[in-house]
């Protein structure tokens, strides 16, 4: 693999050990995974053992230290298998490990780091509700003070990893007279009485979890607030920047891997005598994938490397995912094409590729909010 610019030799190692697994871990194991309706423990874990998880773990509590950059390769080498086509975001709910490196308190720390990193325990984040999506201050899951506890009511929705997840971090309005800044994140362990789940079936990524979420009458002590009441929306800013990261970086790897695809298919078929790939139509629209490719990756590579200095704005981090997931939207469609019919086949990678990278462009901000975003820079 030829070094990109800006990444560290730890970080290549990093990317080593992550190829190294997805080929190992996930894509031989894709019809068991859809048997059984999903990823399993026993995959998490050894996404733990191959030291996947909670990269941003401080040394002091057994993790590495790491920079958002190693999150970003994890994303990108996933992005990378087939097999996320199917399995969907699974390992990178794991950058919700940096709300607790950020705003945990030492016991929320020691409770939950030794879990995260071995893959004992997965995360997930319940924002969306199913009357706030774009518009998250419009939440109404409300949490009441009653004596040290907390008493949760409400409906969370399209919650990636939000049916098997072992901690939640919900997000509540503690506050309901006010927008953002009456909410709060706390943490909910799932097993708690009034917390009902299950898996919404989604367009492709049809051995992901996407969860519905309702919780009734749910008491979790006040300790397992997360920072301070009322910092709910300062806590999400953060995540909103990483989780747009390591989308760009998923959809980088989704486009490559499909080339690959493309590439294989269009140097055998042969069509009136020729290989596709000898009509020069072929050749340009093969030219321009490799091209946007290029640009996404220089893009992202940027964007990382000024995360790591401090200095990435939050409208370019609203830029790298609009240009990214309308990219990978670009790619899949030229790539679908240039395999004819074969491209159209249900349940071939590249009809799964094509299908999964639909839903970058809604999910963490939509193409339109992350307009939004970079037009306000501009205001
Ligand atoms: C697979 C998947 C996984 C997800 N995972 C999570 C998760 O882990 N945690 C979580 O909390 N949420 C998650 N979500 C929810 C996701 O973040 C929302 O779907 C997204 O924010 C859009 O909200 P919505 O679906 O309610 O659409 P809506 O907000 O109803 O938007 C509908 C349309 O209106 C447009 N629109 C809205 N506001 C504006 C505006 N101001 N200007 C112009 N156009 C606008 C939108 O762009 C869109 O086209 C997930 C969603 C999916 C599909």
């Amino acid at each position: 693999m030829a070094m990109r610019i800006g990444y560290l030799e730890e970080h290549e190692q990093f990317r080593r050990t992550a190829r190294a697994f997805f080929d190992r871990e996930h894509e031989p194991h894709l019809k068991r995974f859809e048997k059984q309706g999903g990823l399993d423990k026993a995959f998490w874990c050894s996404a733990g053992r191959a030291g996947l998880l909670g990269s941003c773990i401080p040394p002091e509590y057994g993790g590495a230290g790491g920079d958002f950059t190693f999150q970003a390769i994890l994303a990108e080498e996933l992005g990378r298998t087939v097999g996320s086509a199917t399995t969907g975001s699974s390992l990178m709910v794991d950058i919700a490990t940096h709300l607790l490196v950020q705003f945990g308190n030492e016991e929320q720390k020691r409770r939950y780091f030794p879990g995260i990193l071995s893959g004992e325990i997965a995360q997930a984040m319940p924002l969306t509700e199913p009357n706030a999506g774009s518009d998250a201050t419009a939440i109404t899951t409300r949490a009441e003070r009653d004596g040290d506890s907390y008493v949760i009511n409400g409906e969370k929705y399209f919650i990636s990893n939000g049916a098997t997840a072992d901690l939640l971090y919900v997000v509540c309005k503690t506050d309901p007279s006010q927008r953002a800044r009456g909410m709060s994140v706390i943490i909910v362990d799932p097993n708690t009485p009034g917390v009902e789940r299950h898996k919404i079936k989604m367009m492709g990524w049809g051995s992901g979890d996407t969860g519905a979420l309702s919780f009734n009458d749910v008491r979790v002590p006040v300790s397992n607030l997360l920072g301070k009441e009322g910092q709910g929306m300062e806590i999400l800013m953060g995540t909103f920047l990483g989780d747009r990261m390591q989308i760009a970086a998923r959809c980088v790897g989704a486009a490559k891997a499909a080339l690959e695809l493309t590439l294989d298919y269009v140097r055998q078929r042969v069509v009136s005598g020729k290989r596709v790939i000898d009509f020069q139509n072929s050749q340009f629209a093969l030219a321009e994938i490799r091209t946007d490719i290029a640009v996404g990756e220089a893009f992202l590579d940027t964007c990382l490397l000024k995360m790591r200095e401090n200095s990435l704005t939050f409208d370019e981090g609203a830029m790298l995912k609009l240009w990214t997931t309308e990219m990978e939207g670009r790619v899949m469609d030229k790539c679908v094409q240039l395999f004819g019919g074969a491209g159209l086949m249900d349940d071939t990678p590249i009809s799964r590729m094509y299908t999964a990278a639909r839903i970058q462009r809604v999910y963490a901000g939509t193409s339109e909010l992350q307009k939004v975003a970079i037009s306000k820079g501009m205001l």
